[in-house]
């Protein structure tokens, strides 16, 4: 199951020492983050990685070196720095098989938006399926590799651990096609609702009860010669084909036998 490549808008950095070093990428994982400070645009993120750090910019007198593939914006835009066969400067030792996503977030909590929930689904759902990875096992937050001491990262992701289960299960859900993109709901927004996975409408089974007693035939046709038997009054059948014909039209039932559709004989019922 292929599922279709989200809209990427494309900010390519660069090749720099500090953000785009050209070293090749075989990605294993998708790693998730988050920017740092909620409601703050991810534009701004992708600014800061291409046009101050990717110049050579000093934090306590040290050159900053951080990039990410991907930096997914509150409004849900997705926009892609690196080529994903390239590394990034995003998970620390996770860097040389990792897919690194910034992720913008919003409120107290560093939830996410429906549009951002939704195209981080989306998103990591794709880079999984296009390298037939698991969501469930190899989408891994930044925390992961480097511990909590170290950083909580995507802070909301590590402290509801139940809500980072359940966005595994949506990327899951619609890499397998049992969801589509419009089904996905954003868990993490305090609202209790998560993805449901649409039930499809089930078709109901055709039967027939017998009204009158009524010949039934080896072949779609009325002939004395394909008679095979008599059903009577009262028992009901299940249909599986209903033969047209010239003249009076036959069911199929489940047996392999036809029998005539007339409503004289037979009355048809559903469930
Ligand atoms: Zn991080």
């Amino acid at each position: 199951m292929s599922i279709v490549k989200p809209t990427i808008v494309e900010k390519w950095q660069k090749k720099n020492k500090y953000g785009r070093p050209g070293t090749p990428l075989n990605y294993t994982k998708v790693a998730i983050h988050y920017t740092g400070e909620a409601d703050v645009k991810g534009s701004a993120t992708v600014n800061y990685f291409n046009n101050v750090v990717a110049n050579g910019t000093k934090v306590n007198g040290k050159y900053v070196y951080a990039s990410a593939h991907f930096v997914i914006d509150l409004d849900g835009t997705i926009y892609q720095l690196i080529p994903t066969d390239e590394r990034c400067y995003c998970t620390n030792s996770a860097n040389r098989y990792a897919i690194g996503i910034e992720v913008a977030t919003t409120g107290q909590d560093n939830h996410y938006t429906d549009a951002t929930y939704k195209s981080m689904v989306h998103l990591c759902a794709w880079l999984c399926d296009r390298k037939g990875l698991d969501c469930k096992k190899d989408i891994i937050r930044h925390t992961d590799v480097v511990g909590r001491a170290y950083k909580l990262c995507p802070i909301y992701m590590v402290l509801n651990p139940s809500k980072y289960t359940q966005f595994k299960l949506d990327c899951a859900n619609l890499k397998a096609g049992k969801i589509k993109t419009s089904n996905i709901i954003n868990c993490t927004n305090g609202k209790g609702k998560v993805t449901v996975i649409p039930t499809t409408a089930t078709t109901k089974t055709k039967y027939i009860r017998i009204l009158k007693d009524v010949n039934i035939h080896s072949k779609a046709d009325f002939n004395s010669s394909s008679v095979v038997g008599k059903v009577t009054a009262g028992g009901a059948y299940t249909v599986v084909e209903t033969i047209k014909r010239t003249g009076t039209d036959m069911y199929k039932l489940k047996s392999g036998v036809y029998i005539t559709a007339s409503p004289k004989y037979v009355e048809v019922f559903e469930r």
